[in-house]
């Protein structure tokens, strides 16, 4: 496995593959590896000859520079953990690298479409174009042929999917299923900040998820929510920021249950930390 913290020395190493027509994947993330990261790894080796995993923690895309302060960094374990998943390439810049100006921001936009102020997008102001714009970064570095994305973060694939079409950028974004714990909570880097407390509260998360799509046929998406939010507010130490049964291709909430792709999608603060979670209903 080779690692590389320049965008220079990283095409260096690539552009051999390329012209020998290796098919390149890459998975973005921002370290503090668990299962959830793993398992795009791995799909991803399913896909491609070669892999990359770029380690960057974005700065662009935390509206809360105190949850950028305490992002976990636990870089020698993140190798070690993509070295034993048989990764090809590691990708770690500096902040630097990949914003020459930083602090000052860079001054460009993407039209990332409506569903980029609802649900993060309004809890987390800018958020998607901080986003956007490091995996626009991160895709002209590595110009992979593929990336893989987790539905753990449902609205940001929509919106790379979105960037990637603005660009008419020929890369496919494959979207992967969530990896939960075996109680159902979503891994996330975030659950280390979770207290013993925390940790049994933010069960309530997956649990009123899985009540509304166990009951989707059921229950009118009124009556869902109503039950959802209901289990969630009863829960002590957890604030909920949003609870809604949406269309996926909008992320619009409805109560027509023949719209495809349909998926509730929940955020709420546990304690100190703000997680999310969906689940596909249909
Ligand atoms: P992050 O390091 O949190 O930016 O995540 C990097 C990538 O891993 C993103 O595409 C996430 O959606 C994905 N991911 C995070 N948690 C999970 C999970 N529990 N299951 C599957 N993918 C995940």
């Amino acid at each position: 496995m080779e690692i590389t913290n320049t965008i220079s020395a990283l095409q260096m190493l690539l552009s051999p593959l390329q012209k020998a027509k290796s098919k390149v994947a890459l998975v973005p993330t921002m370290g503090a590896l668990h299962k959830g990261h793993l398992s795009l790894i791995k799909i991803a080796q399913q896909y491609a000859d070669v892999v990359v995993c770029s380690i960057f923690v974005n700065p662009t895309q935390f509206t809360d520079p105190k949850d950028l302060e305490k992002y976990p960094r636990p870089l020698e374990h993140d190798i070690k953990m993509l070295q034993e998943a048989g990764c090809n390439f590691v990708f770690m810049p500096t902040v630097k690298e990949m914003y020459p100006t930083f602090p000052t921001p860079e001054d460009w936009h993407i039209d990332l479409g409506a569903a980029e102020f609802l649900l993060e997008g309004e809890f987390r102001k800018g958020h998607y174009q901080g986003v956007t714009q490091i995996v626009k970064k991160l895709f002209d570095a590595v110009n992979p042929d593929i990336a893989f994305f987790g539905q753990k973060d449902f609205q940001q694939v929509l919106m790379i999917k979105n960037m990637v079409k603005h660009f008419n950028m020929p890369i496919e974004i494959v979207s992967c299923p969530i990896i939960r714990e075996n109680d159902g909570l979503a891994m996330s880097s975030r659950n280390i900040h979770l207290s013993q407390n925390d940790r049994e509260n933010a069960l309530v998360l997956s649990k009123a998820l899985q009540f509304v799509a166990d009951n989707f046929n059921k229950l009118s998406n009124d009556e869902l929510l109503g039950k959802a939010k209901l289990m969630i507010n009863e829960t002590n130490g957890v604030e909920l920021d949003y609870f809604t049964i949406a269309d996926g291709e909008t992320l619009l909430a409805t109560t027509n249950k023949e719209v495809k792709n349909t998926i509730a999608l929940v955020a709420a603060k546990v304690g100190e930390t703000r997680l999310i979670d969906n689940m596909l209903l249909n």
